[in-house]
């Protein structure tokens, strides 16, 4: 005859995880993967110099000054990882992080950089059409959107992009601390409405501060579940 367990031990047992605790468990197993170092991987300016497609990818796109840089250096916690997309050089570049050989990070070149020319509109909207088009690791693109701006019309433009190739993608906010609490949840109203209609678009917002450190637990969660899991490797 086996031992019975304790009856709160075997209810415990036969229980599936509530939604808290499978949150909880992609928040630990967020924190995890990104407290190994993040390693950069290469820059590439064509998509024939695109790392083979041997892990799945999420990608971080935005405005160039949205924020990108610092939240992609806040979430891994390196500081100089990822730099500033304002300047004419890094217009056209995605840049390749790789979390543990379980999931790669691709930067994206920021976007609506003020003095950028004609040639480098094109440029960067025919790499990432190209990109977005034909790369079957990609899992989710992270669009982040400055809080205190909401969706602009040049947004709208890749939103669309992303619609038309089908590529999911979830808005992040950037620099909450900046806004009062009336004015954040006004900004999260307004893009929960501008994004209701989007076909691709995830139908939740997460929001961050780099400078805070607010909604990386989140983030990171959300990326680990698409990630490897251990006993994938
Ligand atoms: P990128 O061009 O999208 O890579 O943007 P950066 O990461 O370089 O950030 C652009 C500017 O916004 C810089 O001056 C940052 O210090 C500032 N910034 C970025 N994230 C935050 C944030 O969470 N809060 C605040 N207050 N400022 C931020």
């Amino acid at each position: 005859m086996t031992a019975s367990l304790p009856r709160y031990l075997a209810e415990a047992q036969s229980q599936p995880m509530t939604d808290k605790q499978a949150q909880d468990a992609l928040i630990e197993d967020g924190r995890l993967l990104f407290a190994r170092p993040a390693e950069f991987m290469l820059s590439v300016v064509k998509m024939d110099a695109l790392p083979a497609p041997d892990l799945p990818e999420v990608c971080f796109a935005g405005r160039s000054n949205v924020g990108k840089s610092s939240l992609i250096n806040a979430l891994t916690n390196q500081k100089g990882l990822a730099r500033a997309s304002n300047t004419p050089g890094r217009t056209r570049e995605l840049n390749y992080f790789n979390l543990s050989d379980r999931i790669r990070i691709v930067d994206l070149p920021g976007y609506g950089y003020a003095r950028a020319s004609k040639s480098m509109i094109e440029n960067w909207t025919r790499l990432t059409r190209q990109f977005l088009r034909g790369r079957a690791p990609l899992r989710r693109v992270f669009l982040l959107i400055d809080s205190r701006r909401g969706i602009k019309d040049t947004d709208e433009t890749i939103m669309a992009m992303l619609d038309e190739t089908a590529v999911p993608y979830q808005i992040v906010l950037t620099k909450i601390d900046k806004l009062k609490k009336g004015e954040l949840e006004k900004v999260q109203a307004q893009t929960l409405t501008k994004i209701a209609r989007r076909p691709a678009a995830y139908p939740s917002v997460i929001i961050t501060s780099s400078e805070k450190k607010t909604g990386l637990d989140l983030l990171r969660a959300e990326i680990v579940s698409l990630a490897l899991t251990e006993n994938q490797l």
